[in-house]
């Protein structure tokens, strides 16, 4: 409804009810103000302020098994991009895990870009990756697409993952937020950051606090690879949000040659960990085989990112010493 509509009937309003004077100026000059505000001033108004880090926030460290997502540990999630046999699952498990993994991503529930495309095993999928948990200690991620199938993934799975098309379904992320599971959410192919911390600011709206942020590249003009890797964009989301981001190499890159360099970047750009295909046999995998590592690729690029991520564990502790000390000034609780 137009605001000067809405002034309208609300003075008829006020005028033909026994509401007192004040009230009723009240309630009427705070419409005015409200159609005088910019609309840059109302877009701020909707802006999400519980993502966001300031100084009253400390940052979030997700809890996972027996381990935190946005601590100091560097927390590698790494498997197929689809669930296809229990060999390859399980061969997959147990090599990630002893190259330093600590969960096993794994699609159960695909979303593809072609309705011919290989859907996913479903439940079967899941009764897998809850097999290779048992056997490895990995903790596992799993992406939900429906909100019908939210209780089901969260009984087998300790991430939901929501995937980059579902990202603006916030029927699918009250859903997943009200499970209680830590929740990685992918950024949209075609979205801003804001609009990912917008999706954000949904799941935290419904009591769950526990949201990991996932860069895995944006569509833009270049064709090369199969996204633009936003490096940018995560070191700008590690500077205006408190929630852990891992960045995703795999599906930006399209290219199984790529996604070393990418992992890099994105440990240098200050994320908390990494997504990354890894197939037995990337030739036949049934999806995403042409981006996915095979099991030296994922042991030669591990071993290269470890300079990468003892410098970040330098300065994450540096961080998390100058936080320690802001808090001390705040409260005057000892001298510095
Ligand atoms: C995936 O992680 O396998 C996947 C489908 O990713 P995205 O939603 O980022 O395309
Ligand atoms: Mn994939």
């Amino acid at each position: 409804m137009p605001f000067s509509n809405l002034i309208g009937w609300t003075i008829v309003f006020l005028t033909h009810t026994a509401c007192p004077k004040e009230i009723a100026n009240f309630i009427v000059q705070r419409i005015i103000d409200m159609a005088k505000m910019s609309r840059t001033q109302k877009t701020r108004l909707a802006e999400p302020p519980d993502v966001l880090l300031d100084a009253r926030r400390q940052r979030t460290c997700v809890p996972v098994l027996d381990f935190v997502v946005g601590g100091v540990e560097f927390v590698t999630m790494a498997g197929p991009c689809a669930v296809e046999t229990e060999s390859q699952l399980m061969a997959t498990a147990r090599h990630v895990r002893r190259a330093g993994a600590r969960v096993l991503r794994g699609g159960a529930f695909k979303p593809r870009s072609s309705p011919y495309a290989f859907q996913g095993l479903g439940l079967e999928g899941l009764k897998l990756l809850a097999a290779a948990r048992d056997e490895t200690g990995l903790a596992v991620v799993t992406e939900v697409m429906s909100e019908c199938d939210v209780p089901l993934v969260a009984e087998y799975a300790d991430i939901l993952q929501i995937g980059s098309r579902s990202m603006e379904n916030y029927t699918l992320l009250e859903a997943t937020a009200q499970s209680g599971k830590p929740i990685l959410l992918k950024r949209g192919m075609v979205a801003t950051v804001a609009d990912l911390l917008r999706s954000a600011q949904v799941i935290l709206n419904n009591g769950n606090p526990n949201v990991i942020l996932c860069e895995r590249g944006i569509r833009t003009f270049e064709t090369a690879m199969r996204n633009t890797f936003d490096a940018a964009g995560i070191a700008f989301l590690k500077q205006v949000t408190h929630l852990p981001v891992i960045a995703d190499p795999s599906h930006a890159a399209g290219r199984h040659d790529l996604v070393p360099a990418l992992a890099r970047i994105g440990v240098a750009a200050g994320a908390d960990g990494l997504l990354v295909e890894v197939h037995p046999n990337p030739d036949q995998a049934w999806s995403d085989g042409e981006q996915s590592l095979d099991f030296a690729e994922f042991d030669a690029m591990m071993t290269a990112l470890q300079p990468w991520i003892e410098l970040r564990a330098m300065a994450s502790g540096e961080e998390r010493l100058e936080q320690r000390e802001f808090a001390l000034k705040r409260t005057g609780d000892g001298a510095i």
